[in-house]
C-alpha cells in the first residue's frame, strides 16, 4: 500500500522547510517614490548585488538578500530562545514555503535595467 505523508500545516511546516527562505533576506520600508530624484536614488540602490525593490499592498520596499548568521545547517535558529520580536511575530500560515513572495508583488525590480525601463514609461521626459 502506498504510504501517505501527513498533511503540511502551520504546526509542522517549518520542520519540513529545507531552505528557510524567511531567514535569508531583510526588507526595509521605503517612502513612496514620486519624483525623478526619488527614482534616481532607487536606481543607485538597486544597482547593488543582492538588492531589489518591490511594491505590494503595504507600499514600497527594499529587499536585501543575505542569510541570517543564526540560521543553522538544518534550518533551525541558533538563538531560538532569544530570537528577535520580528522573527517571533512572523506567521507561517502563508509564507515562502507555499508561494514565492514575488508572486504577491504589484511591481518588482530585480536590477537597474528593469527599474530604468519602468522610469522611462512612468516619466515621459525621463532623460531631461
Ligand atoms: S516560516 Fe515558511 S519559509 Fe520560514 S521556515 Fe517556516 S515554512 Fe519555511
Ligand atoms: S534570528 Fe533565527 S529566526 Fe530570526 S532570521 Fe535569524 S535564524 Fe531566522
Amino acid at each position: 500500500m502506498p504510504q501517505t505523508l501527513p498533511l503540511v500545516d502551520p504546526d509542522n511546516k517549518c520542520s519540513r522547510c529545507t531552505n528557510s527562505k524567511c531567514c535569508t533576506y531583510i526588507t526595509q520600508h521605503l517612502d513612496t517614490p514620486r519624483s525623478k530624484a526619488d527614482f534616481r536614488l532607487l536606481l543607485w540602490q538597486v544597482s547593488h548585488h543582492g538588492v531589489s525593490i518591490y511594491k505590494d499592498s503595504d507600499g514600497w520596499f527594499l529587499l536585501v538578500e543575505g542569510k541570517c548568521e543564526h540560521l543553522q545547517e538544518g534550518g533551525g535558529c541558533g538563538i531560538y530562545e532569544d530570537r528577535p520580536e520580528i522573527c517571533r511575530d512572523y506567521s507561517n500560515d502563508w509564507c515562502e514555503f507555499d508561494q514565492p513572495a514575488e508572486e504577491g508583488f504589484d511591481l518588482y525590480f530585480a536590477d537597474y535595467a528593469s527599474l530604468l525601463s519602468y522610469c522611462r514609461r512612468r516619466f515621459r521626459r525621463w532623460e531631461l
